[in-house]
């Protein structure tokens, strides 16, 4: 059985103290749960928000890292460098950072690859823009990111890396792709990972983002592939996020 995950994406919001009353309130209210919750909080909080959650189990994430190891990289933070400070996870490869800050396929799996090798989960974020799906193209697209980051990283790199599957056109638009929609991708990725090792097919987490909210999580995450959700916009309220995170 797979454990789900629950992660908030807190993207460029907020400040220092409304960041630690949001994981206050968060590691006050989570209680005792089965599935695993984490916060994916701006790279220059990550430290105060991690004193914050020492005693929580919630863990912390940050949206992005380098594609280089060290050195002359001015303006980045790499692998290391998160797993220095106690980041559990990292994303890679969001929309965001692929249509505004020109992230490839190609340096989406080096971000991978440098996340793994300094022991720090990628959360590998794949998904289809409004006109692809419209030109039938999200397994194309969809195979495309993946295949990207086995090619660089190996089959194996799933073993201790997440998916989220999140449909550009879901994305802070209010637009949530229906329990069937996200259900038919992330099987289909399921079925990609399998075709090569049916073993880590079965073990890898695959979450579903793009307008989770409180009132649509309980549908999404009762689908057989569904492990849990990406949570932007509705992680920035203690509330509503807890109550997604008990929709497990
Ligand atoms: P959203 O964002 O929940 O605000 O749609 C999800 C994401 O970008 O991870």
């Amino acid at each position: 059985m797979r454990r789900s995950l629950i992660m908030g994406n807190w993207k460029m919001n907020g400040s220092r103290e409304e960041g630690q009353k949001l994981a206050q309130a968060l590691a006050d209210g989570l209680g005792n749960v089965e599935q695993e919750v984490a916060v994916c909080v701006p790279f220059v909080y990550l430290s105060d928000i991690r004193t914050v959650l020492a005693s929580s189990p919630i863990a912390l994430g940050a949206q992005n890292v380098a594609d280089q190891a060290s050195g002359a990289y001015t303006g980045e933070v790499s692998a290391a460098m998160l797993a220095d400070i106690g980041c559990k996870y990292a994303l890679v490869g969001h929309s965001e950072r692929r249509s505004y800050y020109g992230d490839t396929n190609e340096s989406v799996a080096k971000r991978f690859a440098q996340a793994l090798s300094k022991g720090v989960v990628p959360v590998l974020c794949v998904g289809e823009t409004l006109e692809e799906r419209e030109q039938d193209k999200t397994f194309q697209v969809v195979d495309e990111q993946l295949d990207a980051v086995i090619a660089e990283a190996g089959i194996e790199s799933f073993e201790k890396a997440v998916i989220a599957y999140e449909p550009v056109w879901a994305i802070g638009t209010g637009k949530v792709a229906t329990d069937e929609q996200a259900q038919e991708v992330h099987q289909y990725i399921r079925k990609r990972i399998a075709d090569r090792n049916p073993a880590i097919a079965e073990k890898v987490q695959i979450l579903y983002g793009g307008s989770v909210k409180p009132d649509n999580a309980k549908g999404l995450f009762a689908m057989p592939d569904i492990d849990g959700g990406l949570v932007g916009g509705a992680s920035l309220d203690a509330k509503g996020f807890l109550q997604i995170c008990h929709s497990v």
